[in-house]
């Protein structure tokens, strides 16, 4: 892959990474799986000190019909590690 190495082998920027994330319905127990972009999907924030953040936020919804959307909120570091999560609606399944 000579052609992507010219056109991204100079730059510093973070590899392209993917976060899994696996959940469970609190309603119907259904395990729903979603990946996060970590160097496209986070929205950036600044805490106090001026440092960069980011989180992102998502909505799943299962196959099955209960309607119910689990909310799931990520908290970055400022290398775009995880730090923090947060849940509505179901539960993290660890892998
Ligand atoms: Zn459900």
């Amino acid at each position: 892959m000579n052609f992507l190495k010219n056109l991204f082998g100079q730059k510093t920027a973070p590899a392209r990474s993917l976060l899994a994330l696996k959940v469970r319905c609190r309603r119907c127990g259904e395990i729903i799986e979603s990946r996060v972009d970590v160097a496209n999907d986070l929205s950036e924030d600044y805490d106090e000190a001026g440092q960069a953040t980011y989180h992102c936020r998502k909505g799943l919804v299962g196959r099955q019909h209960c309607y119910q959307t689990i909310e799931v909120e990520l908290q970055f570091d400022a290398n775009r590690r995880l730090i923090d999560r947060q849940i509505s609606g179901g539960e993290f399944v660890e892998e």
